[in-house]
C-alpha cells in the first residue's frame, strides 16, 4: 500500500525505476492526488497498472451528501475490513475535513457510537493521511459548490481518541504538514482529556490547535460521560491545555456536547465559563446528534439559548456549532453503525 510507506521510502517500492520516478508518485500522493492510477499522467502505463491496486489503503463504502451538497461524509473500508470515517464540509472561506484516528475507540463516552462500539484497532499513518489526500483527489473532479477546492483544514474529531494513538497520530501531522503543505495553524487535535499525550504534544515543533472535549465540569458527572476522567482527572486535563496554550500561543477550543439533563445546568455553565477564562479559551457548544444505542438527547431550543446565553454572560467567548449533515448519520460512528446494522453479518 503506497501511503503505508514514508513519503521519503518511496524509492524502494521502485527499485527499477529512475529516481525523478519517486518524485513523480510522491506529487500524484500528496502534492495533487488523483482517486486512480491512471490518472498519473506522467507515469508510464505499465507502472500506472501496476501500482494501481496498491494506490488507496481503503475502498469506498458508503458516500453520503447532506447540506445541499456542502457536506459529504464517507464510510472507507481498510484492507482488512476496519471501517473509517470521514466527513468533508465546506463553507464559504474553507473547506474541512474531520478524520479518523482509530477504528473504534477505547475512550467509552457514553453519547457517543463509536465510544459503544469499543476499541478495535489504531490507524496507520498512512490511513490517517490518506483520507486528506482521498478529499483533496474528490475535490480535484468534484468541487463542493462554494468552497475552496482543495481542504484547507483538517480536524482530528471522527472515530477514535487521536492522542492515544501519538506516533501514528503526529506521523500523519507531519506528512500532512511537511509534504502535502497545509498549514499546522489549519489543523486541529481533538482530545477528551489523554493527558500525557497532551504533554507530549506540546514537544512537537507545530503549533497545531488544540481542542479539548470537557462535556462536563463537574468531576462525578464528568467521569459518568467521558469514562477516561477518572484516569486523567478534569483539573490535570486544564493544566495540561493551560501548558500548551503557554507553550504554542495557540488558543485553546472547549468543545461541549450538550445534553439534556446531563450537562446542561446553570452550574455547568458557570463552571465551563470560569475554565474558559482561566485558559483564555474559546468553548463550542454542540446540540447532542442522538445515537440510536443511547436514550440521550439535546436540549430544547430554549434550554441551549439558555446555556450559551449563561456561558456568555459569565465572561466566555462561545460559539454554538451548527450539526452539519444530522439528515446522514453525521455524528461520530453513527455512519459505521448503520452500515453494520444493515450488512450481513458475514459479510465482516
Ligand atoms: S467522543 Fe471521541 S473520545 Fe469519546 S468515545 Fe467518541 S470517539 Fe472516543
Amino acid at each position: 500500500m503506497l501511503y503505508l510507506t514514508e513519503p521519503e521510502s518511496l524509492g524502494d517500492l521502485l527499485p527499477n525505476e529512475p529516481s525523478y520516478r519517486t518524485n513523480q508518485l510522491r506529487d500524484w500522493l500528496y502534492t495533487t492526488p488523483v482517486l486512480t492510477a491512471n490518472e498519473m499522467t506522467n507515469l508510464p502505463k505499465p507502472l500506472r497498472d501496476a501500482i494501481d491496486p496498491q494506490h488507496w489503503p481503503f475502498d469506498l463504502d458508503i458516500e453520503q451528501t447532506a447540506d445541499r451538497g456542502q457536506t459529504k461524509k464517507w464510510l472507507f473500508r481498510c484492507k482488512d475490513g476496519s471501517p473509517i470515517e470521514s466527513v468533508l464540509m465546506g463553507y464559504a472561506n474553507r473547506t474541512t475535513l474531520c478524520i479518523s484516528s482509530q477504528v473504534g475507540c477505547a475512550m467509552g463516552c457514553t453519547f457517543c457510537a463509536t465510544g459503544q462500539f469499543g476499541f478495535d484497532r489504531h490507524l496507520d499513518a498512512g490511513e490517517i493521511t490518506a483520507q486528506v489526500a482521498y478529499a483533496n483527489a474528490f475535490l480535484a473532479t468534484t468541487p463542493l459548490p462554494r468552497s475552496p477546492e482543495r481542504v484547507t483544514n483538517v480536524v482530528f474529531m471522527g472515530m477514535g481518541e487521536p492522542l492515544a494513538n501519538y506516533r501514528n497520530t503526529t506521523e500523519s501531522l507531519r506528512r500532512m504538514i511537511e509534504v502535502m503543505g497545509i498549514s499546522a495553524r489549519s489543523i486541529t487535535v481533538s482530545t477528551v482529556g489523554f493527558v500525557p499525550g497532551m504533554w507530549k504534544l506540546i514537544e512537537e515543533p507545530w503549533p497545531v490547535n488544540l481542542a479539548v472535549s470537557l462535556h462536563s465540569t463537574i468531576p462525578s458527572e464528568r467521569t459518568k460521560l467521558v469514562p477516561i476522567n477518572k484516569r486523567y482527572p478534569i483539573d490535570d486535563v486544564v493544566e495540561a491545555a493551560l501548558a500548551y496554550y503557554k507553550a504554542k500561543g495557540r488558543r485553546i477550543s472547549l468543545e461541549w456536547t450538550l445534553i439534556a439533563d446531563e450537562n446542561d445546568s446553570d452550574e455547568e455553565a458557570v463552571g465551563l465559563a470560569r475554565i474558559a477564562r482561566y485558559l483564555s479559551a474559546h468553548v463550542n457548544v454542540i446540540e447532542l446528534n442522538p445515537t440510536p444505542l443511547s436514550m440521550d438527547r439535546p436540549p430544547d431550543h430554549d434550554h441551549v439559548r439558555r446555556f450559551v446565553g449563561t456561558l456568555k454572560r459569565e465572561g466566555a467567548n462561545v460559539t454554538l456549532r451548527d450539526t452539519r449533515g444530522q439528515d446522514i448519520d453525521a455524528a461520530c460512528g453513527q455512519l459505521r453503525l448503520r452500515a453494520a446494522s444493515t450488512r450481513d453479518p458475514q459479510d465482516g
